[in-house]
């Protein structure tokens, strides 16, 4: 029987404002153990939490970017539970009336557009942090953390796969730096994510999920998934019973392990926190956000697809971050207009070198004026694709500036001179009589030899569509 997984997605996103969400203190990321925590992220009794304005104007940047409801009024409720990092023995957060209400995402998954539900987005404050290492046997706690503003973002179970998940995570992930809510960096934790996931068979209610919490890459998020989809329809199988439980992903193991049972879960006996006064949103408010905003992916990949023909996927992947976006209609400047050779070299070499090196768009050594001349000069016939990627390897490293200057100076201009092609195919002709006789006598894999020793002759030079032509012509038997 087939099954079918269903996934839910808690994102948390520390919001990039430069002090807490209820004191002054600084969210600086790597700061010296508590040299940012003040009397009111320790909790101190008579100390009042003030909410910082910046945090809600995040939330309601995030809330436009889905088209969301926002709330008029939503409240900060108390979330109790007793954890080392925590030192109020509560946190801040929001749980009946959150500020941002239903909106969605589009997102381009394996199985194409999708649009995915997202059933609310709350404000709630981090907490600290729990030291294991370097206290011979003891624990420290840091609480530079504890205050960070958290925007936790609740999508509904409407993803099928592992790599659907992923898609709407790096959706989320482009969305929050486009809006310049967040740095979104997974490794320093400014994003997290808890993975919910049941399988049914098609057609059947929701099966029991299970929540995998805290999962810190896009990689661990698609290998954790998929682990627990398997584990789920293994257990299943053999006549078991998925357990509601709270499990975590060891990534040194690639397996989720059991943490605790949904009857162990605790009781957070939320309510209204009495320090905080509700937060009401004012028309004008939302009206300046909204005016602040910038073209968003999901607006800016309609318009790639509108204005440069490309195909749905390859938008989505151009317009992942603003700055590839704009690398991209740049060098489609600085090309005249090709747009298709402009977003096929992005997702080839120049993305190919930048994983390699595990650098960002923003310090590509190959600028947008370079790849846009590089392409020019295929487009023109000055130099073959195969010497634009010798070339892009040399603008790369730094060997040269000027594109054209680079494709005299090494002697790289393609040879288009009739003549002179045609007396190369000649000689290779002349060359292989072996060769030739086979190919007339119908081995047709052989066209790529005549075509290989041609250009080999010519060190690389000779406009390919011309030596296929020629060879073509006098390879033709009789
Ligand atoms: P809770 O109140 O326990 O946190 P929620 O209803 O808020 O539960 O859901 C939390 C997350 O779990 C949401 O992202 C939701 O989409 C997801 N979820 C809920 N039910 C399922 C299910 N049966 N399978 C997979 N994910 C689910
Ligand atoms: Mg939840």
């Amino acid at each position: 029987m087939t099954w079918e997984a269903v996934i839910g997605l808690e994102v948390h996103v520390q919001l990039n404002t430069a002090s807490k969400i209820f004191s002054g203190s600084a969210t600086r990321f790597g700061a010296a153990a508590n040299s940012q925590a003040s009397l009111i992220d320790l909790g101190m009794p008579g100390t009042l939490p003030v909410v910082n304005a910046a945090a809600i104007r995040a939330a309601l940047r995030f809330g436009l970017g889905i088209e969301a409801e926002i709330a008029e009024r939503s409240v900060f409720a108390r979330k109790n539970y007793f954890y080392p990092d925590l030192p109020k023995g509560y946190q801040i957060s929001q749980m009946e009336e959150p500020i941002v209400g239903a909106g969605h995402l589009d997102i381009e998954g394996p199985e194409g557009s999708k649009r995915v539900r997202i059933i609310r987005a709350h404000l709630e404050e981090d907490a600290g942090k729990s030291l294991h290492t370097d206290f011979a046997g003891m624990t420290g706690i840091d609480l530079n953390r504890a205050g960070t503003p958290l925007l936790e973002i609740v999508s509904a179970p409407d993803l099928a796969s592992a790599q659907e998940a992923v898609a709407y995570l790096r959706a989320i992930h482009g969305l929050i730096r486009y809006l310049d809510i967040s740095d979104g960096n997974m490794a320093e934790g400014s994003m997290r994510c808890d993975c919910n996931v049941s399988v049914r068979h098609p057609g059947e209610e929701l099966g029991t999920r299970c929540e995998i919490k805290n999962v810190n890459s896009f990689k661990f998020v698609e290998k954790a998934i998929q682990y627990e989809i398997q584990r789920q329809i293994d257990l299943l199988e053999d006549g078991g019973k998925v357990r509601q439980e709270t499990r975590l992903y060891d990534a040194e193991r690639n397996e989720t392990r059991s943490m605790r049972s949904k009857e162990e879960a605790n009781d957070y006996r939320y309510f209204p926190d009495p320090d905080l006064l509700p937060v009401h949103i004012t028309a004008a408010m939302l009206a300046d956000e909204r005016a602040r905003l910038p073209e968003l992916p999901t607006a800016k990949k309609q318009r790639f697809m509108a204005d440069y023909g490309l195909i749905a996927y390859d938008a989505a992947i151009l317009v992942a971050s603003r700055e590839l976006a704009d690398y991209f209609e740049a060098a489609v400047r600085a090309s005249a207009g090709q747009a298709k050779p402009c977003a096929n070299w992005i997702m080839g070499e120049v993305l190919a070198h930048l994983n390699r090196e595990e650098m960002e768009i923003t310090h590509c050594p190959v600028s947008p004026q370079q790849l846009g001349d590089l392409i020019r000069r295929i487009q023109d016939g000055t130099i073959s694709g195969k010497i634009a990627k010798q070339l892009f390897s040399a603008l790369w490293s730094g060997e040269g500036q000027d594109v054209d200057a680079l494709i005299d100076s090494r002697g790289l201009r393609q040879e288009s001179d009739a003549g002179l092609i045609s007396a190369l195919v000649d000689a290779v002709i002349a060359d292989h009589p072996d060769n030739v006789a086979a190919y007339r006598s119908g081995k047709d894999k052989l066209f790529g030899f005549f075509v290989g020793e041609v250009m080999k002759r010519s060190r690389g030079k000779a406009n390919p569509a011309q030596v296929n032509a020629l060879l073509k012509e006098k390879l033709a038997p009789g």
